[in-house]
């Protein structure tokens, strides 16, 4: 076997590294460190937080920066207490023989490469953005738990999305934090002769120029390319500072060292994938690589580019995520040569012929370019990732498929899931582990073991949900004081927020980014009704949370007007937003949140995954029929609005926004305070079982792997 320098080796020295800082009994924790499978085993997180809670709170939850400056005396402490020496063999072992576990191929060829722009693997490693990255993070931990032969590659931002501040009257602000990739658990991956592995990609008039880091992410490999490098010039380094840079330049350059970066990286470690897995358009350069390396292996006359796509066809398959136009980024074809022209020359591709395919209308030279087009022309599958989606991507792309009927286009729907280990609270996975049998965790999508959900007492259920709500509302207590001092409220209101939200009302999540789409102005469509919601002794409270793109003023506009109504509404402490969302605290608000709401403008919501997290940890969904929710809704599991689409969109809100409010008045708020003697709500939990039993096994990432494997990946035609 040749040998391959893949980080592997890289990986053992930095854990020796480390290990070597640890008193002997501690040395597992170095390896652990260095794998996130440690964040969803169970004890994972207690190996570090019973160490010292605020130290690892400090340290981003990052176990390495976490032990690279602990003082030694906790470590002493630790490594003499019999209690925690226990927790971490156990915590060891379980790791140990889940990464002992054979591999399973995907393909005979070799494994399976899920190229995205952005992954959410773990809240210390900020490389994502929102519903797009956690998917690929929830993606991969579940190849993981499936020992599939995979790998990811991606983009290793250093100051990854913004962090978000609002000003006193509601304006988002944004910062960015530079990573310190000396205490991060990644490595650099390094060649035979030592020096880090590096791939060149030409970009405007030189070569931008790439390293490699490897993050495990339990038995699944992730690699993320860095810019970072002396050799390159200030604005090539800047090419992966941040995501989703406004300008379109850099843009174009993030996604060719995504795609043609990717494969020769892959390439340089010895890794030669059996198939591509685009997820999303902005990998799909990948097509062009692969592509020129077909040609240089053919004797005589180099073909075309179409034929030469055809020959590696079969190795590809997309997932579009974007329902609108609007959504398929797209670039003139003088600012795309610009900046990509010499890659696109030395790959030998005739710029004409590359530009034909990135267009709808093949004939026109004006129509901007987009990844979309090519990577659906070019993969053996493409797929949408609901069945409305689905629907929607048929229609959508219809016209690159002339004289196809809509119901024929080839474009067909793997709908999204969520990695449940990583989304369901402790309470309720301690609550189900009660019920659903040994190993429950590794066949969630069982429909038949979900059924023993009914087996839960009312008052077992209850007790997990009050639980689970009171950590929230305590979370919430606390951040509200900070965040309200921060952006200067006077003081008297900052410290009320310790009073804020009561933990026994109805509580209502809505957290997401805040792109317009989403609509979360339609809760305060009529300011008057949203307070007789709330404003009772049986009363609701909502927490809002996300991040508006720093260039959408719009987005930015909505959650302006958000605290300009709160002003009005004087009871600032019922209606809450929560600055800064993003991993770290998602997961509290998706396990404490009776309900989970969302009002997207259909059909433009493609999934959304938020809801699903909810559902597995016993919150409902009220949402509008859109993505996930128009195949998950089955009248008991939630509460649903129309999702048929009208042409005015100002008729649409007023519409949706009363259907809402209905809900809210006529069914959530009496079914969640009509208690009985015991001040059990009865019907609430009955509905609760529904939705577990219903959508925690169709929508965990086990489903969405298995269809996958079965629908995407081994499917021929
Ligand atoms: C799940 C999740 C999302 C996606 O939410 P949607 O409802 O699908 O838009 C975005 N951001 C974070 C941090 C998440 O955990």
């Amino acid at each position: 076997m040749t040998k391959r320098f893949d980080g592997t080796r890289d990986l053992r020295r930095a854990v020796d590294r480390l290990a070597r800082r640890l008193p002997e009994p501690l040395e597992d924790l170095a390896w652990i460190s260095y794998n996130y499978l440690w964040s969803w085993t169970p004890g994972g997180y207690e190996l570090f937080t019973t160490i010292d809670d605020h130290r690892f709170k400090l340290a981003g939850e990052n176990p390495v920066r976490f032990l690279l400056n602990l003082p030694e005396r906790d470590l002493l402490r630790a490594a003499t207490n019999n209690h925690y020496l226990e927790l971490l063999d156990g915590v060891a072992r379980r790791m140990e023989a889940d990464l002992a576990r054979p591999t399973n191929r995907v393909v005979p060829t070799g494994p399976v490469a899920f190229l995205c722009a952005e992954f959410a693997v773990h809240q210390s490693l900020p490389v994502y953005s929102g519903g797009l990255g956690v998917l690929a993070g929830d993606y991969l931990k579940e190849t993981s738990d499936q020992a599939l032969d995979v790998v990811g590659v991606g983009l290793f931002y250093r100051r990854g999305y913004l962090h978000q501040r609002m000003d006193l009257s509601g304006w988002q602000h944004e910062y960015w934090i530079e990573a310190n990739t000396g205490q991060l658990p990644i490595v650099r991956v390094r060649g035979a002769d030592g020096l880090p592995v590096k791939v060149q990609v030409p970009v405007w008039d030189s070569e931008l120029s790439a390293q490699v880091w490897r993050v495990n992410v339990g038995r699944t490999t992730l690699y993320l390319l860095d810019t970072e490098l002396q050799e390159n010039s200030p604005l090539e380094r800047w090419v992966t500072a941040r995501l989703y840079e406004g300008s379109h330049d850099i843009r174009l350059a993030q996604y060719a060292l995504l795609g043609i970066g990717g494969v020769r990286a892959l390439d340089a470690m010895g890794i030669t994938p059996g198939l591509f897995h685009m997820n999303e358009g902005h990998p799909a350069l990948a097509l062009l690589e692969v592509a020129s390396q077909t040609a240089a292996q053919l004797s005589g006359e180099r073909p075309e580019l179409k034929k030469l796509l055809d020959v590696s066809r079969d190795r590809f398959v997309f997932t579009t995520h974007t329902p609108v136009p609007a959504g398929n980024e797209t670039y003139s074809s003088e600012e795309f040569f610009r900046v990509l022209g010499h890659s696109i020359d030395e790959m030998g591709i005739v710029r004409d012929e590359l530009a034909a395919l990135t267009r709808i209308d093949e004939s026109s030279s004006t129509e901007p370019m987009g990844f979309s087009p090519l990577a659906i022309k070019c993969s053996r599958s493409t797929n949408g990732v609901s069945r409305r989606h689905g629907e929607v991507a048929r229609g959508m792309w219809n016209p690159l498929f002339a004289g196809t009927l809509e119901a024929d286009v080839p474009i067909t729907y793997v709908t999204n899931g969520v990695h449940l280990p990583t989304w369901m609270a402790p309470t309720m996975r301690n609550l189900l582990s009660r019920f659903l049998g040994y190993d429950w965790e590794r066949h969630a999508n069982d429909l038949n073991m979900w059924n023993h959900v009914d087996e839960i007492s009312d008052i077992d259920l209850w007790d997990a949900r009050c639980q689970m709500r009171l950590q929230l509302v305590e979370m919430i207590r606390s951040r509200v004081v900070v965040d309200r001092l921060a952006r200067g409220e006077d003081v008297d209101h900052a410290v009320s927020g310790l009073d804020a939200f009561d933990p026994t009302n109805l509580t209502l999540g809505f957290a997401r980014r805040l792109a317009t789409y989403k609509r979360l102005d339609l809760l305060f469509h009529d300011v008057n009704r949203l307070h007789r919601i709330v404003d009772h002794e049986h009363g609701a409270q909502f927490i809002i949370a996300g991040k508006a793109h720093p260039l959408d003023n719009e987005a930015k506009t909505v959650a302006k007007n958000m605290f300009t109504v709160k002003r009005t509404m004087d009871l600032p402490n019922r209606v809450i937003f929560l600055e800064d969302y993003d991993m770290r605290v998602a997961p509290a608000l998706v396990a404490g949140c009776d309900v989970w709401l969302n009002m997207p403008r259909p059909p433009m919501e493609a999934s959304g995954t938020s809801g699903m997290k909810a559902a597995m940890n016993g919150g409902l969904n009220l949402s509008v029929l859109d993505g996930w929710w128009s195949e998950g809704y089955n009248g008991q599991n939630g509460w649903a609005i129309d999702g048929s689409t009208m042409d005015d969109p100002h008729a649409q809100d007023e519409h949706d926004a009363n259907a809402l409010y209905d809900l809210l008045e006529k069914e959530v708020k009496p079914m969640f305070f009509a208690r009985d003697s015991n001040g059990i709500p009865v019907v609430w939990l009955s509905r609760i079982r529904a939705s577990l039993r219903s959508l925690a096994p169709m929508y965990s990432s086990a489903r969405m792997v298995d269809d996958y494997n079965e629908r995407i990946y081994h499917s021929h035609g």
